[in-house]
C-alpha cells in the first residue's frame, strides 16, 4: 500500500517514521520498519494506526540506523497481523522486503522454497521474494545475481524496497505494474511509493519505468533495466522537489 525508505550518512529512524505517517492517508491495515543496525536487522511491526503508535515509538527510543524501509499494508494474501505485516526478512537474517501488490505465482515459489527446508514466518505473498533473494545469494555471494534471478521469478505486480545487511549503506527499488519513485531529499536517498513522502524538501525525485531496478545510496542513485541480467544503466530524470 505505502513504502518509504531513507539511506544517509547519519541516523534516519525518526525521519522514516515521520515519512510512513504522510502516507497513511491512503488507508491501511498494519505498518512496520526495517532498521538497518550495527548487528543486522532490527524489525518493529503494528496493527492499527501508525500516528497513534508514532509519538510512543519515537519517546521509547528509535535505533541509530543509517539505513531504514518501511511499508503500510493493505492485506491482499493473509489475514491483518503482526507477522504478515512488512518488513519480511530473509531465512539468512540479510534481507528485508517491503512490497506493494500481488504476487501471482507465490504459491508454486513457496512450495519450492519449503522443499529445500525454508520456514515461513507469514501468511503473506511477499516473504517469497525475501527468501528467494536469500536463496540465490547462498548459491552466487553476488547481489546483483542475486537481485536479476530474483525478479526475473516473480510473475504479478510489485513495487519493492530492499535493503541487504551486506550492504548496509545500499537501498534496492524495483518496479512492476506499481508505482515508485528514487531520489534524493534532506541530505538522504531515497525509496517511496507516493511522492508526498517526501514533498516539499530540499532535493528531486525520478520516477521508475516498467521493470526497472534501482540503487540508492546517500548520495547517488543508478537506475536500470532488471529485463536481462547486466542491467543496462539509464539517465536518471531528476525533477526538483520544491
Ligand atoms: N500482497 C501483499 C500482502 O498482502 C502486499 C499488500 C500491499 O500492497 O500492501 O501482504
Amino acid at each position: 500500500c505505502g513504502i518509504v525508505a531513507f539511506v544517509a550518512d547519519h541516523s534516519i529512524a525518526e525521519r522514516t517514521v515521520r515519512a510512513l505517517e504522510q502516507l497513511e492517508y491512503r488507508g491501511y491495515d498494519s505498518y512496520g520498519f526495517a532498521f538497518v543496525v550495527d548487528s543486522g536487522l532490527e524489525i518493529v511491526r503494528g496493527v492499527g494506526p501508525l500516528s497513534e503508535q508514532a509519538p510512543a515509538l519515537i519517546a521509547g527510543g528509535l535505533p541509530t540506523a543509517h539505513a531504514a524501509i518501511a511499508h503500510t499494508r493493505w492485506a491482499t494474501h493473509g489475514k491483518v497481523s503482526v507477522p504478515n505485516a512488512h518488513p519480511h526478512r530473509s531465512f539468512d537474517g540479510k534481507f528485508a522486503v517491503v512490497h506493494n501488490g500481488v504476487i501471482d505465482n507465490y504459491l508454486a515459489l513457496r512450495r519450492d522454497l519449503t522443499a529445500t527446508g525454508v520456514v515461513f514466518a507469514s501468511e503473506t505473498d511477499t516473504e517469497v521474494i525475501a527468501h528467494l533473494l536469500a536463496r540465490h545469494y547462498a548459491d552466487t555471494a553476488d547481489l546483483d545475481t542475486a537481485l536479476h534471478a530474483t525478479l526475473a521469478a516473480l510473475s504479478g505486480e510489485f513495487g519493492l524496497a530492499i535493503t541487504c545487511t551486506d550492504q548496509p549503506g545500499l537501498l534496492v527499488a524495483a518496479r512492476r505494474m506499481s508505482p515508485i519513485a528514487i531520489g534524493i531529499a534532506g541530505g538522504a536517498g531515497y525509496v517511496c511509493s507516493d511522492p508526498i513522502a517526501v514533498a516539499g524538501q530540499d532535493g528531486w525525485i525520478a520516477y521508475l519505468e516498467e521493470d526497472e531496478i534501482a540503487f540508492v545510496t546517500e548520495d547517488a542513485v543508478r537506475i536500470a533495466s532488471f529485463a536481462t541480467p547486466d542491467f543496462p544503466v539509464r539517465e536518471v530524470q531528476k525533477i526538483a522537489l520544491t
